[in-house]
């Protein structure tokens, strides 16, 4: 029966674990979000995982949405992945000296990502939009940017201003030790309002460098650009002057063969890529317009290194990742997608709870409200009670979703009907309970 369904999970090895890591690190982990301090509960420590599976260090295991925050797109421990891994590991892990493997990854990318013609190689999605906004800045010799609200571009100075995810979560609207100075050339405006683009434009648009935006956010949750978004960025953008800069970290490689710019026809100069392009190893990118691109160092004036950059490592899981990425693995995303938000929805009608679900891809995003959410405000309006008892039972009904609202699920083309139908059973018994 339903309570026996609903046992509580074994959790003293990771209570204990996280004990021990808070002597050690600071909040006991390498990332905020990771300690679950929004859900009030003990963060699961991982022990391994395989496919759309992670097993904990108390023996629990858990079918999987969080996927490594999106990279895992081909599911944990893809065996085509891991054998790339160990074989190129056998031949050295890092050169500090270019290697063909780095020129082949760049061309793959250049290929499936409409806007660029050519790439650099980071090590984080941080890195990538902290250089793709140094580059802007001194391409057009203009100082301000210009972000949306509870969008997240990585923790760079300014770029942690009005931003989503762990500091939406948090409740830090900015963070202590970003110069005021820097902040200041910070604009923000809500997500999908072109009217408030304009309005900035017409006040600063000969100092604005660039507008950078997740073509579809997914730090506010997911919420899908509104028709003409985009293109109103890319009119506007022209007009003034200013470069568009797409934050693909999360949607690249994610939600189309060719990206969300792939997805919605528009074109940025620059795309800022991470997550999948690594596939669970530390890679992030930046690319776009040649002409633009060559202003980096050693081509252009513009400087930007990294030591572990294009490590053969990262280079070979991110390679085998998106060569496993065929069109017909976006179809099979797509379906499994569809069938858990038909479920979520189904569930949330049968209970009466209010809900709206949206999704991109395998992008999924049930927010507790029935308010159509299209920026950072109206994605607020979530009952976040609701979703910590949620999150809580799912957990303990072994399924693992991120441990906040502002969160969407992500699917892997691993995962299975029986994962979904699994999936939609415990958030049945969820919401019949609260
Ligand atoms: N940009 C977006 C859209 C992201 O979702 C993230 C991470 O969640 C980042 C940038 C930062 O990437 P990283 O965590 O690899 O530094």
């Amino acid at each position: 029966d339903a309570n026996a369904k609903q046992k509580v999970r074994s959790d003293e090895r990771s209570k204990a674990a996280f004990e021990k890591a808070k002597q050690l690190i600071p909040g006991g982990v390498n990332s905020p979000v990771r300690a679950f301090k929004s859900v009030g509960l003990t963060p699961v420590y991982v022990d391994r995982a395989a496919g759309s599976r992670v097993y904990d260090i108390d023996g629990n295991s858990y079918i999987d949405y969080v996927l490594s925050w999106g990279p895992l797109i081909m599911g944990h421990a893809h065996p085509e992945v891991v054998e790339a891994l160990k074989r190129t590991a056998e031949r050295g892990t890092s050169f500090g000296a270019p290697t063909e493997l780095e020129t082949t990854m760049a061309e793959l990318v250049v290929e499936r990502m409409p806007s660029v013609d050519i790439v650099r190689m980071v090590n984080s999605g941080t890195e990538a939009t902290m250089s793709a906004l140094r580059l802007a800045r001194g391409y057009t010799k203009r100082q301000k940017i210009l972000k949306f609200e509870g969008s997240y571009h990585g923790h760079a100075d300014s770029l942690l201003i009005k931003a989503g995810s762990g500091v939406a979560t948090l409740g830090l609207p900015d963070s202590p030790g970003v110069p005021e100075s820097v902040a200041a050339h910070t604009i923000t405006v809500p997500y999908n309002d072109l009217e408030s683009v304009k309005i900035a434009f017409e006040r600063f648009g000969e100092e604005i460098a660039c507008v950078i935006v997740e073509p579809i956010a997914g730090n506010m949750g997911v919420v899908p650009p509104l028709p003409g978004f985009l293109t109103g960025l890319r009119e506007v953008t022209n007009r003034y002057g200013s470069l568009l800069i797409f934050d693909e970290v999360m949607t690249g490689f994610r939600v189309h063969y060719n990206s969300a710019q792939g997805l919605y026809g528009v074109t940025p100069d620059l795309t800022c890529m991470g997550k999948v392009i690594g596939g669970g190893l530390p890679v992030g990118a930046y690319g776009g317009k040649r002409e633009i691109m060559e202003m980096m160092a050693p081509s252009g004036p513009i400087y930007q290194a990294g030591t572990l950059s294009g490590n053969p490592l990262a280079m070979a899981a991110g390679y085998t990742t998106l060569k496993l990425l065929t069109p017909e693995v976006y179809e099979k995303l797509e379906r499994l997608a569809v069938r858990l938000h038909q479920g979520l929805e189904q569930n949330a009608r049968k209970y009466g709870i209010p809900c709206t679900i949206n999704r991109v891809g395998s992008m999924v995003c049930p927010f507790f409200t029935d308010t159509h959410v299209i920026n950072y405000d109206t994605a607020k309006q979530a009952d976040l009670d609701q979703f910590k008892a949620v999150f809580a039972s799912l957990l303990n009904q072994g399924i693992s979703i991120a441990p906040s609202q502002f969160e969407g699920l992500f699917v892997s083309a691993v995962h299975t009907e029986e994962d979904i139908d699994q999936t939609i059973a415990a958030h049945e018994l969820a919401l019949s309970r609260l």
